[in-house]
C-alpha cells in the first residue's frame, strides 16, 4: 500500500520539508511507494519577513507549479486536528464537509502567530504586520489617515517592541507616513518596549548602531515601558503617559500554531514542540516538528534555533528528509545550523548585518542593505519549478547562509 506523508503548512519549513521529502523519495526511486501531500490553506508562500515593507507586492508567489515539477501534492484547507495514537489529522478542506486523513509520517509545520495579550483596545484598535491580511489592513489603514482632519493623533503611529519585527516597521513608518501626509505634515512614530534602552537585546555591538539609525530615522524610543491600553486616538504607556495616537502596531511576542499543544511530549515556553536531533516528536510515533513550530539545538554548546526564516528552510529540508527517508530507507540526517547571521533592515539608514550568536556587526548602512535586498527579495522566494535543479539544493545539509 502507498505510504503517506503528509505535511502541515506551506510556509518557509513546509515547502522545503516537501522539496526535501521528495528528493529522497526520488533518490530512493520509490515514487511509486510514497504518495507526499501538503496541506494549507492555499498553494502559496507568504513571504512573512517582508510585511513590514512600505509595498506589498510578491508577497505570496504561488508554488503549485514548483509542487507539481516535484510530485508533491497540495490539498487546500487546513488540518484542525491531530490524533497522535491513531496516526490520522482532521482535514477541513476549503470546500466541502471535514475528512479523517492517515499517515505514516506527518509533518507539523504550520509556523507561528503573534502573541497578543489582553490589553485594552488590542484587539479592536492595533494592527500587527505578521500575516498577509494584517499587514493589507495596516496599509489601507496608513492610506486612508490622509483622508482624516489634521490632528496629532492623526500623525502618529506607535509601535510597541522593539525586537526585529518593531525595529524594521518602526524605521519604515516615517518614510511611508510622509508619503501619504506630505512632507510637511509634523509626523511621529515611537517605539516601545521593556527593555532598558530600545535595541539592547541585539547586544553591545549592535546597539550604538541601532541608537544611531533610530535618531536618524526620526523614530522616538520610549524604553522600559509597555503599552497598558489603546483607543482609537491613543496609546497609554504603564507610566500613565497617553500619547494621542490613532495607529498603533503590535509587534511583540510570538507563539507556535496552536496545533503544536496537540503533538504530545514536551513543549517549551513558546509553545513549541521539543524536537530530537532528527526533529522528531520523541513522544508521538511518526510525527516531525519543524520551523516556527519545533524547539531544536542548532549546535551542542547550547545553542537553539530561534523562530527565524534563516532557521526554518534549514529546518524544513532536514525534517521533510528525515519523514521520507525513514519510509524509503535512506539514512536520517541530525539537524545543526551553527552559524548564524541577522540582518535587521532600519529603514532608509540601511540595515545591519551581525553575525554569531553575539551578533558582531559586520555591516551597516548600504552595504547592509543590499544584503537585505538580496536575501528579501532573492534568497527566501521559492525555486523555479525544475525538478533537478530543486532537489540540488533540497539536500539536508544544504548550508544556505556560507
Ligand atoms: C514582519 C516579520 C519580519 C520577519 N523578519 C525575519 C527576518 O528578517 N529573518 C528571518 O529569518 N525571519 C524573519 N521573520 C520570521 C519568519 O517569517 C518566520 O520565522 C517564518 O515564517 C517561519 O516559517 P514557518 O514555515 O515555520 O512558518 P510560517 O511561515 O508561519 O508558515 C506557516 C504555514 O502554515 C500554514 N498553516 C497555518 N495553520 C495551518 C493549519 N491549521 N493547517 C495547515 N496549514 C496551516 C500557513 O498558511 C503557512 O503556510 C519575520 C517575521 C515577520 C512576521
Amino acid at each position: 500500500m502507498t505510504k503517506q506523508i503528509i505535511i502541515a503548512g506551506s510556509g518557509f519549513a513546509g515547502l522545503w520539508a516537501a522539496l526535501s521529502a521528495a528528493r529522497a523519495v526520488h533518490l530512493a526511486g520509490k515514487g511509486e511507494e510514497v504518495a507526499i501531500t501538503m496541506i494549507s490553506p492555499t498553494p502559496n508562500l507568504i513571504i512573512r519577513p517582508r510585511l513590514y515593507e512600505a509595498v506589498l507586492e510578491n508577497m505570496a508567489p504561488d508554488i503549485s507549479a514548483l509542487l507539481t515539477a516535484v510530485g508533491v501534492m497540495h490539498l487546500p484547507g487546513i488540518v484542525d486536528s491531530i490524533d497522535a495514537d491513531h496516526k490520522q489529522v482532521t482535514f477541513l478542506p476549503r470546500d466541502g464537509a471535514p475528512q479523517t486523513l492517515s499517515y505514516d509520517r506527518f509533518v507539523l509545520a504550520t509556523g507561528s502567530r503573534l502573541f497578543t495579550p489582553p490589553i485594552p483596545g488590542l484587539k479592536e484598535f492595533g494592527f500587527n504586520v505578521d500575516t498577509l491580511d494584517g499587514a493589507q489592513a495596516l496599509d489601507a489603514h496608513l492610506k486612508s489617515l490622509a483622508s482624516r482632519p489634521e490632528s496629532l493623533g492623526r500623525n502618529t503611529v506607535v509601535v510597541a517592541g522593539g525586537g526585529f519585527t518593531g525595529l524594521e516597521t518602526a524605521t519604515e513608518i516615517p518614510t511611508r507616513l510622509r508619503a501619504i501626509l506630505g512632507e510637511q505634515a509634523a509626523i511621529r512614530t515611537i517605539i516601545v518596549d521593556t527593555a532598558r534602552e530600545i535595541g539592547s537585546e541585539f547586544g553591545t555591538g549592535p546597539l550604538p548602531v541601532i541608537r544611531e539609525a533610530l535618531a536618524e530615522t526620526g523614530v522616538e524610543p520610549r524604553a522600559g515601558l509597555r503599552v497598558a491600553a489603546i483607543d482609537a486616538d491613543s496609546v497609554t504607556l504603564s507610566d500613565g503617559e497617553r500619547i494621542p495616537a490613532q495607529t498603533v502596531i503590535w509587534t511583540a511576542g510570538m507563539r507556535a500554531h496552536p496545533l503544536a499543544a496537540q503533538v504530545p511530549g514536551d513543549h517549551d515556553n513558546l509553545g513549541r514542540v521539543v524536537g530530537d536531533a532528527f526533529l522528531r516528536a520523541p513522544a508521538a510515533d511518526g510525527i516531525f516538528v519543524t520551523g516556527d513550530a519545533v524547539r531544536a539545538a542548532t549546535d551542542n554548546i547550547g545553542n537553539v534555533a530561534p523562530m527565524t526564516c534563516q532557521h526554518g528552510l534549514s529546518l524544513g529540508r532536514v525534517a521533510g528528509h528525515n519523514a521520507a527517508a525513514e519510509l524509503v530507507g535512506l539514512p536520517t540526517h541530525p539537524y545543526s545550523q551553527p552559524k548564524y547571521v541577522t540582518c535587521l533592515d532600519l529603514g532608509p539608514w540601511g540595515a545591519l548585518y551581525t553575525e554569531g550568536w553575539d551578533r558582531q556587526v559586520r555591516f551597516t548602512r548600504e552595504e547592509g542593505k543590499k544584503i537585505k535586498q538580496e536575501i528579501n527579495q532573492i534568497w527566501i522566494y521559492p525555486p523555479a519549478p525544475d525538478r533537478d535543479a530543486v532537489f540540488a539544493v533540497a539536500n539536508p545539509d544544504y548550508v544556505i547562509v556560507p
